[in-house]
């Protein structure tokens, strides 16, 4: 016998079997974690593996959050972003990739940013192009997901319509809004955004390409709409429009009821109206104020503590408000569609209570980012002891726990739309609500 005995030889072969098929999972889950493996995808349009692209990619409004990814993706038609996704479905759990649709990057909190994956800026996806339907009753344009707002309103000016339900800023995309709600001054008239949009196509966690609408896949369509982009990427969607109104402001005062040495006119068109924001924009990016740290905080508060809570937060916490707007809406729930993923307060009536704050350096520190932090912190906490039936919107949370409270009777439903439309946690991981889990062997 050799110095190998029988034994010893099945031993070594089992290892040796082990070790190699060890090293297969692992080359497997290499190659599928490798560039490599994306630069052999047939796309229209390209992936980019630069520092620059990179490093724009992994930043965001909010300015506090960032997560560097492997790729960023400029899609030229919906199939490169489908092929892409069915590309890291097919991988499963052997792989780490996850995807995250960027729209104009107006996040708070890193929620369009991905550690390692790749980042789909669907601005690039202009296909198809914008068509606007003047049909007699309820005229609509289909746009693309990664479209701004403000291009659809100079497009559908031309028809004299325009969308029927604003955010108070358009340099937004419409997958980026609708994924959240869109609210703005209207919407206590005609709903968030997300109740103005008929249909949309959807490319699911799976790399599906599906249309949807409260007639076809209602439960995708219903997923979708403000569902943080947990459920698949809008490709494109149909949204409701309107004749656009008049600037008969006699006519639009005779109809409102106010307090008459309240009023002040400023006369501007629909656009510098709607636009107005980016007025402001222009001025701070001049100044160097707009690449500074965002720490918003956007709370839906039910109608019945709205008093308490002016009282407690204005009286104690914000004793001066310099660090930014802070803006005050009222919202009619009946205007909000209780099957979409967004969570409300339940009250007929509640406030967006928006305070956008800036944390600009100071000498004397009272408006810096840590400052304006623990405010904050205050604030949410003053809610949660008082049990106020307070909503985050744009909502920010570090824990699962944290997110099944925040959406509370919503939460099992929500995670089981997950586990339908996107099983692997393919999609928008920066929300972290859901973690993809990998095996390597
Ligand atoms: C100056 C300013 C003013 C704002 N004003 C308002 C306002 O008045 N009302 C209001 O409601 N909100 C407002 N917002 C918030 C804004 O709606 C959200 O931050 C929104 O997410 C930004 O849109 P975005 O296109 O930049 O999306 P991103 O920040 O790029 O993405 C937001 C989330 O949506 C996902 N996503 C992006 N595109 C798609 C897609 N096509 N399909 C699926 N998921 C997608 C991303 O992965 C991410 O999770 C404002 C924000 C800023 C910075």
């Amino acid at each position: 016998m050799s110095f190998f005995g029988k034994q010893n030889i099945l031993f070594l072969k089992g290892f040796m079997i082990l070790f190699l098929s060890c090293i297969a999972t692992r080359f497997n889950f290499c190659l599928s974690n490798n560039p490599f493996s994306l630069k052999t995808l047939p796309l229209e349009g390209h992936l980019s593996f630069d520092e620059t692209s990179l490093n724009k990619a992994s930043k965001d409004f909010g300015n506090r959050y960032q997560y560097h990814p492997m790729a960023v993706m400029y899609p030229k038609s919906v199939s490169d972003i489908a092929t892409t996704i069915k590309h890291i479905w097919h991988m499963g759990h052997s792989s780490h990739l996850t995807v995250a649709a960027r729209g104009h990057g107006h996040s708070l909190q890193g929620q369009s940013q991905t550690h390692g994956g790749i980042v789909i800026k669907m601005e690039s996806l202009k296909v198809p192009e914008m068509q606007i339907h003047v049909g007699n009753s309820s005229p609509y344009v289909d746009v693309s997901g990664g479209e701004l707002w403000i291009n659809i309103l100079h497009e559908t000016l031309k028809y004299g319509l325009a969308p029927r339900s604003w955010t108070d800023y358009l340099h937004l995309t419409v997958g980026g809004t609708l994924s959240n709600a869109g609210v703005s001054g209207q919407a206590f008239k005609h709903g968030p955004q997300i109740s103005n949009v008929q249909q949309l196509e959807i490319v699911t966690g799976t790399g599906e390409v599906v249309n949807c609408s409260e007639k076809q896949n209602e439960e995708l369509f219903q997923s979708v709409l403000g569902g943080l982009g947990q459920f698949g990427i809008i490709t494109r969607a149909r949204i409701l429009l309107e004749p656009a109104p008049s600037m008969d402001v006699e006519r639009h005062l005779s109809r409102l009821n106010y307090i008459r040495s309240t009023l002040f006119q400023t006369e501007v068109t629909y656009v510098e109206f709607l636009d107005r924001v980016h007025v402001s924009e222009v001025k701070l990016r001049s100044k160097g104020l707009w690449d500074v740290p965002h720490p918003w905080l956007n709370l839906f508060i039910p109608k019945s503590k709205i008093h308490s809570f002016a009282q407690f937060v204005f009286g104690n916490i914000l004793t001066q408000t310099s660090n930014g707007p802070v803006l005050i809406y009222p919202v009619k729930k009946s205007k909000w569609d209780n099957r979409t993923s967004v969570v409300i307060p339940d009250e007929d009536i509640f406030y967006l209570v928006a305070f956008l704050t800036s944390a600009v350096p100071s000498s004397n520190g009272t408006d810096g980012l840590e400052h304006i932090l623990s405010q904050n912190k205050r604030i949410l906490e003053y809610c949660q002891r008082e049990n106020l039936g307070v909503k985050q919107y744009l909502p920010h949370h570090n824990t699962q726990e944290e997110w099944r409270d925040h959406f509370g009777t919503k939460w099992e439903i929500f995670s089981q739309r997950k586990f339908v439309y996107d099983p692997f946690a393919i999609l928008a991981p920066g929300q972290r609500i859901f973690q993809k889990t990998i095996t390597t062997s």
